[in-house]
């Protein structure tokens, strides 16, 4: 978790990519009128995008698969949409994981240890369980957004994910079904 999240300084290209998946959140959140979420540009080569409360997530093995910007906002507006829909808090409070690691966070805090809650914190934050419903409603959410700023091309990013052999994930929808639902 530390060399996922901050311990780490990111290289210049590295900082670049952050900027880059920064300005195309900013410009989808406007457009939606929403707030900014904090956006992560995670040191990790597992291909892999993701919601935590208050902020969307992107492995560095997603930007180095996924470099055409219709294809990020894609994976990015689906982010976007789990936020909006509320869906990291309730993945939180639904997973027992998750309330195990506040439990010890809540413990570590007591005891003045802000550094093992923080990362506690983190862990809890990231143990969330999201379900295939909330998969396929932050998919609607975001394709209908995209079609309404008039991008294309946002649907091909399953193919790629698909033939780069990544699976969808037993909560997501299959890729079929995800590249009908952000067709233009
Ligand atoms: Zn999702």
């Amino acid at each position: 978790m530390r060399r996922e999240f901050g311990a780490v300084a990111l290289s210049p290209a590295e900082q670049e990519t952050e900027a880059a998946l920064r300005a195309q959140v900013t410009a989808l959140a406007e457009a939606a009128g929403v707030p900014q979420p904090l956006v992560i540009l995670a040191l990790r080569e597992q291909v892999n995008a993701y919601a935590l409360p208050g902020a969307v997530v992107m492995t560095r093995g997603m930007t180095a698969l996924i470099t055409a910007p219709a294809e990020r906002a894609t994976l990015l507006a689906h982010e976007i949409g789990h936020l909006v829909l509320g869906h990291p808090e309730l993945a939180m409070r639904r997973s027992r994981h998750s309330q195990y690691f506040l439990q010890r966070m809540r413990r570590a805090a007591r005891r003045q240890d802000t550094q093992e809650a923080a990362r506690l914190y983190v862990q809890a934050a990231c143990s969330g369980e999201i379900g295939l419903a909330e998969e396929r409603a932050a998919d609607i959410w975001a394709a209908n957004l995209l079609r309404s700023q008039g991008y294309k091309g946002t649907a091909t990013v399953w193919q790629h994910l698909q033939q780069a052999g990544i699976h969808s994930g037993a909560n997501h929808p299959e890729y079929q079904e995800r590249i009908r639902i952000f067709q233009p």
